[in-house]
């Protein structure tokens, strides 16, 4: 794999896994075929895209000279229904909000997602130095997907059949951008179980940005990954649940959550980058049994955890489940000494069938 800009390997991550959109692209109805297929060539075409620039070497954005660190600095383009990036500005930080609803929640989405970062883990931004957070959104047309192209946030407004507008679920977009913080920290590759992990640690800060933003407790919240995503047709709650994976959806048209919680379930693929987004369901739900344990909110304990272990330069970027999950235990003692943290984490672990002693 060829090092690029800054030693990171290129990044394109979309919400939507391809064995949804797979499935709906070989729909008969042409009405639910054409948004998926057309989506999957978008996709295709920006990972190609993505690798080509990266490999050139990508400008890096610094931020202005003079923005606090402590502040979000946040632009909002809409890419008009154009794949033009990042299309036109339409809202600057400290601006108003004004009338498309889409563009004020991503707005709010990437606000949240840094009042997270700094507020529970002192981290400034994406990269942990202020990196300016740009989004695009209304990209392209009927586009069923959001995605972190290693510079910015892009968001489809969904084809409404079967998915609605990409800013709606504040955790999707706390899961795309997470994707740059991985990418940043410990560069999880992105293929089998270290991808499952990158995966997974987007949907456990992508959950904790909408927890903590709605003031909820690991008891209160739902787990789900991309509530409010799915149109009112399908039978499904979510993209994915973190409490009970494998449960999100059950649909004639998108098929079953295939997500197993335990390492009985694993699924060896080469489709999804190795099962990326299937396989996260076992360290998902690993945090979430840590979380409920524990109870109170998520992110003081369990998910400051989860953050030592991807920030805390020990976790190498081809790591397995076993290797994260003896992390998690050596951060839990180092954090709060032998208690009952230290208990739920192996526990947890125990209980999705990892090893944490590898
Ligand atoms: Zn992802």
């Amino acid at each position: 794999m060829t090092k690029t800009n800054g030693g990171f390997e290129p990044v394109f991550c979309t919400v939507v896994p391809p064995h949804i959109l797979d499935k709906l692209a070989q729909h008969e109805d042409p009405a639910l075929a054409n948004p998926a297929r057309k989506t999957l060539e978008r996709d295709a075409y920006e990972r190609t895209h993505r690798r080509l620039t990266t490999v050139i070497g990508a400008p890096t954005v610094a931020p202005p000279a003079g923005a606090a660190a402590d502040k979000p600095h946040r632009t909002i383009y809409d890419a008009r229904h154009h794949t033009d990036l990042p299309g036109k500005k339409v809202r600057a930080e400290g601006s108003d909000p004004g009338k498309d609803a889409t563009v004020n929640r991503a707005y709010a989405g990437l606000g949240a997602t840094f009042e997270l970062y700094l507020k529970a883990y002192e981290r400034h931004s994406i990269d942990g130095n202020g990196l300016p957070l740009n989004a695009s959104v209304h990209y392209d047309k009927d586009y069923n997907n959001a995605f972190w192209n290693g510079e910015q946030m892009v968001f489809g407004d969904g084809d409404g059949e079967i998915f609605l507008d990409f800013t709606i679920p504040i955790d999707v977009i706390g899961h795309e951008l997470t994707h740059g913080v991985t990418q940043y920290t410990a560069n999880l590759t992105y293929f089998g179980q270290p991808g499952a992990l990158n995966e997974s640690l987007s949907d456990v800060f992508g959950s904790l940005i909408k927890q903590y933003t709605l003031g909820q407790t690991a008891v209160e919240a739902d787990w789900l990954i991309g509530a409010g995503l799915l149109a009112p047709r399908v039978t499904g709650k979510a993209l994915r649940s973190m409490k009970e994976p494998g449960t999100a959806y059950d649909d004639d048209v998108l098929g079953k959550d295939p997500q197993p919680a335990t390492m009985d379930g694993f699924v060896r693929t080469g489709r999804d980058n190795g099962g990326v987004h299937i396989n996260s369901g076992i360290p998902n739900h690993a945090f979430y049994l840590v979380a409920s344990a524990l109870g109170g909110n998520a992110w003081e304990k369990a998910g400051q955890i989860w953050y030592d272990v991807l920030t805390g330069g020990a976790l190498k970027k081809d790591a397995l489940f076993a290797d994260f999950a003896a992390l998690t235990v050596t951060a839990a003692k180092a954090r709060f000494n032998e208690g009952e943290e230290l208990q739920a984490v192996l526990k947890a672990w125990e209980q999705v069938g990892v090893p944490t002693s590898s």
